[in-house]
């Protein structure tokens, strides 16, 4: 059998794709192709990363000859030798997934060097200073990557280094004092690991392989690869890149840019860059970077080519790039590039121009939106009415606005953000291991780093206003204060920071939730244009009404009545009711309420005008009415508490079962009902689509006495036109949906309950519970309270509509779960064959989109896919 393979030069072509080379390998082979400058290079493939997991922990068989193999090639190309004293060709060694996972795995530069190389390179490049500075990060960063030694060593060393030559940056260290640095972390080294530093190139890149491979189950990495649902078992590719130098002098440098500004979408090259400096630099805000725009006067024939790359790897790839660059000796390299991660504004943007420019269909603008993204823009903003002094400003990293207490590290903002608290993560600047603090803050504020630096990074992706570079933040970790445009504010004050301007605000601040702008509507209509699906809203007020119909719901899904009972003066309404010993005062009590639930309706008619209104009624638990048997006022209260309390109150006297025991509740809401109807259309001059909707049904006989119900109670007030159905969300009324269907006209699958029922997982308190242990530890992928469980509750559906259709072809179909806003559940819910889903107002626009995605993708165009990218 021929071994497997497990290496690829960049200038060899392989049909494996993204899945085996990761996306970095992947774009140097595609730039390699395109006559790009790339440094030579190969990959070793996601296979040879699985395999050594697999093995745990060894390198597969013939992996270190292929290895040595591409070596030579490379030397070859180079015209120098690896680990050669007199001139030595070094080599990065970088990790890249098939889906992007940016600063969580590692990156280890400047491998092949040792005590005599370093003195033979500092000959060849006449640059001691240069040398000297490349070694001691080899053993620096070799050192934290490969043995795991504490970072902090190192780079306090550093710092006490340079205030004792009494110097602010590492450029401004001699070649002779970069020689003492490398002796100290030697030896720093040496204490460490409990050896000196490999002397031996090859050694060293052996290790460096290995220690990326391991670096894929690294914390962090993990933390990220569940807040993106990325399989565990993808594992990473391991490229390793000849090195060219960005910090060889001043007519060299790094940089990173982006095709078009990565907040707005404006086209345009965007990014940073640094003289005389290496990517780290730029990527850890160690140093701040200039615009981009500099390049044009420091290094113009390199930043003309550089222009000019851009330009064309726009239009190989027709999406936005991101991109990582080195100039040495002012000759320039493209080192990385991705699709670039943007904000939702800007992917908006893009895509739309992109439309303009003719350079992508709107179908493809369309697949191009992350769904679950769009939420970011639906986020709250300062109120533009608000009066505040702004205490400092920084960059606009990644927009929206957020107030919360401070925290100072990201420990302590994932314990207080779980506890519920709202908190705005304060650092210097983050690295890849704030990851955890920063899922769980409600925003970002960092002192250090341009808006490609860390924090600004995964902000941007993750949706959270963040403010980088604030000029005047500094932070005292022993006393765990901030000083903030020069006023002390201790951790746990609240602050409010605008990601969308930079501004930095002591104290709270009104927030507003954002109106959809021009280009996202763009999007939502030529979405409206390809998708099957409708897509309304559950709303149980005129101004929810009013919101969901602006953001373009095509109705009502669900109107929860009971909502409509918490309101205070009506709740002492409700518990009159509730408390009544006998029918005529329970009667009083809801004679009361009628009226009141009449005007609401009425309301929510007329914000719905021409569009279908589905309202269910009563369903929850009456003791949800009551007082915690404590605060009862007297006796007869205690009493009442007492007798309606139940062990398992999800699954006892609620839903039809009240409406069937105390058919005078339903009576009331039915009158409400009617009587609004008749009053809107009097009014209006238009009759409103009324949909009367029955809970947790789970047997037909008891559908076919509500219906009864509902029909005799509408003639009775003298009659409207209006559909009659129930919720699909129990497990019974799915597998009996034929019988079921006979008294329904339209079903709506409440997959709360649904999933509740079929799991037997409690939507009060799973979550809060097992369920997270179940997520971390991978006993379930998702929450199925979140994206539908397509293979059990999915099923159920299936059945039920199956059924349903045997008896009632043309039964109509939805769903009002939280599910119906959920990008993979709505797509789900397209594959079924629904009618329309039904979710908050504000997931409104992502149901338009996912559902038009979920169209477009039976088609068998390409769309988004998070996990893809
Ligand atoms: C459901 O159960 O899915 C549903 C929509 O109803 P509720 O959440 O009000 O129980
Ligand atoms: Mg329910």
């Amino acid at each position: 059998m021929k071994a497997p393979r497990y290496v690829y030069d960049f200038d060899e072509p392989s049909d494996g794709g993204r899945e085996l080379l990761g996306g970095k390998g992947l774009g140097l082979v595609e730039m390699t192709q395109l006559g790009v400058p790339v440094p030579a290079g190969f990959t070793i493939t996601t296979d040879a990363c699985r395999a050594y997991m697999a093995a745990g922990g060894e390198l597969p068989d013939g992996l270190e000859e292929e290895v040595a193999e591409h070596i030579k090639r490379l030397e070859r190309k180079a015209g120098k030798r690896f680990g050669d004293p007199s001139d030595p060709v070094l080599v990065s060694v970088r990790s890249g997934a098939a889906v992007s996972m940016p600063g969580m795995m590692d990156t280890i530069l400047n491998l092949g060097l040792n005590d005599d190389a370093v003195r033979g390179l500092a000959e060849r490049t006449g640059s001691a200073r240069f040398a000297h500075d490349s070694y001691r990060r080899l053993i620096q960063m070799y050192g934290e990557v490969v043995d795991g030694v504490d970072a902090h060593r190192f780079e306090q060393t550093l710092s006490d280094f340079k205030q004792r030559r009494g110097v602010p940056n590492d450029v401004d260290l001699s070649a002779d004092d970069l020689a003492d640095l490398i002796e100290t972390f030697k030896r720093i080294y040496d204490e460490e690991v409990g050896r000196a530093f490999s002397q031996d190139a090859r050694e060293q890149l052996s290790r460096a392989i290995r220690a990326v491979f391991d670096s894929w189950n690294s914390p962090r990495a993990q933390v990220y690869r569940r807040t993106y649902e990325i399989p565990d078992d993808l594992g990473t590719a391991v490229n390793v890149v000849q090195m060219v130098f960005g910090n060889k002098g001043d007519d060299s440098g790094t940089g990173v840019c982006f095709t078009r500004d990565p907040s707005t979408g404006e086209q345009g090259l965007y990014g940073e860059f640094l003289v005389n400096a290496q990517g780290e630099d730029v990527v850890a805000g160690i140093r701040t970077p200039e615009p981009i725009e500099r390049m044009r006067t420091s290094m113009p024939q390199a930043f003309e080519q550089l222009v000019e790359t851009m330009e064309r790897l726009e239009k190989h790839y027709r999406d936005m790039q991101d991109i990582e660059f080195t100039v040495e000796d002012s000759r320039l390299y493209l080192l990385q590039t991705r699709a670039a991660k943007r904000t939702a504004a800007a992917a908006l943007k893009a895509a739309v121009s992109m439309v303009e420019e003719g350079l992508i269909s709107k179908e493809e603008a369309i697949g191009r939106i992350d769904p679950s993204q769009l939420d970011q823009l639906l986020h709250p903003m300062l109120d533009p009415k608000a009066v505040f002094e702004v205490a400092a400003t920084g960059l606009n990293a990644s927009p929206g606005a957020a107030c919360g207490k401070v925290v100072l590290d990201a420990d302590t903002a994932e314990e207080r953000g779980k506890a519920g608290e709202d908190v705005i993560l304060v650092r210097w600047e983050t690295t890849p291991d704030d990851i955890h603090g920063l899922i769980s803050a409600k925003g970002i504020l960092t002192a250090h780093g341009g808006m490609t630096s860390h924090a600004a990074v995964v902000a941007r992706g993750m949706g959270r206003p963040c403010v980088a570079g604030c000029e005047g933040l500094s932070i005292d970790l022993e006393r765990r204060v901030a000083t903030i445009g020069g006023h002390e504010v201790p951790e746990g004050e609240v602050i409010t920071i605008d990601g969308g301007t930079g501004r930095v605000i002591i104290g709270p601040v009104e927030l507003v939730p954002p109106q959809i702008n021009e280009d996202f509507q763009t999007i939502l209509e030529w979405a409206d244009d390809v998708r099957r699906l409708k897509v309304r809203a559950n709303a149980d007020t005129p101004a929810d009404a009013a919101k969901a119909r602006e953001f373009g719901a095509q109705g009502i899904g669900l109107c929860r009545t009971e909502h409509m009972f918490m309101a205070e003066e009506r709740l002492e309404i409700v518990r009159e009711m509730i408390l009544a010993s006998d029918e005529d005062e329970r009667r009083a009590a809801l004679d009361k309420l009628l009226p009141m639930q009449q005007s609401d309706f009425e309301g929510i008619f007329e914000a719905m005008a021409g569009l279908p209104v589905t309202i269910r009624l009563l369903d929850p638990p009456l003791h949800e009415f009551l007082p915690p048997l404590e605060q009862a006022t007297d006796d007869r209260m205690r009493q009442r508490i007492k007798a309606l309390a139940e062990s398992n109150p999800m699954l006892g006297t609620r839903g039809c079962r009240l409406g069937l025991q105390w058919p005078e509740i339903y009576e009331m809401q039915l009158r409400a009902i009617v009587r609004a109807a008749q009053a809107v259309e009097e009014r209006t001059g238009a009759a409103p689509l009324v949909e009367i909707m029955h809970p947790l049904v789970g047997f037909a006989e008891e559908l076919r006495r509500l219906r009864e119900l509902t029909v005799r109670t509408v003639a009775e007030e003298g009659g409207i036109e209006y559909l009659c159905g129930t919720m699909i969300e129990l497990p019974r009324a799915a597998i009996r949906a034929d019988e079921i269907a006979e008294h329904a006209d339209f079903f709506s699958f409440g997959t709360n309950d649904l999933t509740q029922t079929t799991l037997g997982f409690s939507r009060d308190d799973a979550e809060g519970k097992f369920l997270t242990f179940y997520l971390e530890h991978g006993v379930l992928e998702r929450n199925p309270f979140e994206t539908l469980d397509q293979s059990g509750v999915g099923e159920l559906m299936r059945i039920a509509i199956e059924r349903g259709r045997t008896v009632k072809e043309e039964i109509k179909l939805g769903i009002c779960g939280e599910h119906g806003g959920d990008a993979a559940s709505v797509a789900f819910c397209h594959g079924l064959g629904l009618d329309y889903v039904s979710c908050s107002p504000y997931r409104v626009p992502l149901a338009r989109l996912a559902a038009a995605q979920a169209a477009l993708a039976e088609e068998g165009a390409a769309t988004y896919v998070a996990a893809g990218r």
